[in-house]
């Protein structure tokens, strides 16, 4: 009989595994409190399809972001595109690794990159340069496909504040399911994992086309990266981008629907005077747009994991995203474990080596006892 799969959440994780469990069968419903798909981080973020160079700090990161670009761009090819000068940059004074360091950890994950002197910008205060091939998501376009994709199985504007489960299935919105998956990023299950929430401020800004997209590393740094519009970037920076860190989800979100626009002045401030460390032409070069809001959930530490992992509780599969590229192991992660319930019908099964022992010394003619004295 055909298994039924409900899915909280229509962000980068809800869709693709909806997706993905449709494809192979499955009967899925997916549930999304907005009117629209990539609604909340999904729809909110640097749109950076990573290959790892971000997380020196973190190997389980890095791996996976490399070989999950890979597969994204394998799965979904027309939802991401290059950008023709993708540039890490090792200031000199404020990094946390020198550029050998940096280069090193990179070389032994197994990524590619060109080491380069110089790019269209002026630089100032940097050890090194590389350039990679880490691409632009294309969100838009990413909405517009699981929208289609999707559509007969979405239920948009439906909050779900209360689920119940026994041991044959979940109740969801008063319907029975086989299973369900908390694709919402921690807002709505609790976890194993020590993590919070962190209400996030980026910067969109204008410029010319074709500047470069610039990511320095590795600490409490900055980016500068281009997003589908070619004209528009964004700005993130780790210590002015974060709106604090808490406990539960209901403060994030008070935080971030309290920002305005004294804070964004002064984030603004704090930003552009942390980009001209090392970029002395950014205010001739980028005018400012407007805000990004969004909340980030992170697991407790300084390593800079962003590994994606699935816990399970009875019937109810719950999420720890990672970033956009580590959408893969999410699926397979709740497929290996749908798998593993059909095992009880292995539980009785005796074991029949021995037999196939005997058999084997009966055929070849031998003596058994003369097995044990002839070796
Ligand atoms: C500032 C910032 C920059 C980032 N930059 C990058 C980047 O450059 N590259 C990258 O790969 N990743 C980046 N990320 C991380 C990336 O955004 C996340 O990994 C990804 O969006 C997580 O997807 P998700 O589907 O798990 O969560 P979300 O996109 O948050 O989706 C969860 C969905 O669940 C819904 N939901 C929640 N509760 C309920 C409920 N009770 N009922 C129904 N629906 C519910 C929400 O409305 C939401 O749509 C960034 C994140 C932030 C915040």
């Amino acid at each position: 009989m055909t298994q039924k799969i409900a899915i909280l959440g229509g962000g980068w994780y809800g869709c693709h595994i909806a997706s993905s469990l449709m494809a192979l069968g499955f009967s899925v419903r997916l549930f999304e409190q907005n009117n629209r798909l990539l609604a909340e981080a999904s729809g909110n973020n640097q749109f950076r399809l990573h290959l790892g160079f971000h997380y020196p700090r973190h190997a389980g990161t890095r791996i996976q972001s490399r070989d999950g670009f890979s597969r994204f761009i394998e799965r979904y090819s027309e939802l991401s595109r290059p950008v023709e000068q993708n540039i890490y940059a090792v200031p000199k004074h404020t990094s946390l690794v020198d550029f050998d360091t940096y280069k090193l950890i990179m070389t032994a994950t197994g990524i590619p990159y060109h080491t380069i002197d110089s790019c269209s910008i002026r630089l100032a205060n940097i050890d090194g340069l590389m350039r990679v091939d880490e691409r632009v998501i294309l969100i838009d376009k990413a909405r517009h496909y699981f929208s289609t994709h999707l559509r007969q199985i979405l239920s948009l504007e439906v909050r779900i504040d209360d689920i119940s489960q026994d041991r044959k299935g979940v109740f969801v919105n008063g319907e029975r399911f086989d299973y369900m998956v908390d694709a919402t990023w921690g807002h709505f299950s609790e976890s194993k994992i020590d993590r919070f929430f962190e209400p996030t401020l980026l910067l969109y800004f204008e410029a010319e086309p074709g500047l470069p997209a610039l990511t320095f590393v590795d600490g409490p740094l900055y980016s500068i990266y281009p997003t589908e519009e070619r004209t528009i970037y964004t700005l993130s920076s780790v210590p002015h981008t974060p709106l604090g860190h808490f406990k539960t989800s209901e403060e994030a979100r008070r935080v971030r629907d309290s920002v305005d626009s004294s804070l964004v002045e002064a984030k603004l401030k704090a930003m552009v005077e942390q980009a001209l460390e090392n970029v002395p032409d950014f205010r001739d070069k980028f005018r400012f747009l407007g805000p990004q809001i969004a909340i980030k959930t992170k697991p407790v530490g300084n390593n800079d994991d962003r590994s994606c992992s699935v816990e399970r509780q009875g019937r109810v599969f719950t999420v720890m995203s990672g970033k956009i590229d580590t959408i893969f192991f999410a699926t397979e992660r709740i497929l290996s474990m749908i798998e593993s319930d059909k095992d009880d019908i292995l539980q009785d099964v005796p074991s029949s080596l021995l037999d196939t022992i005997r058999f084997k010394v009966d055929q070849l003619g031998m003596k058994v006892n003369q097995l044990g004295m002839d070796v």
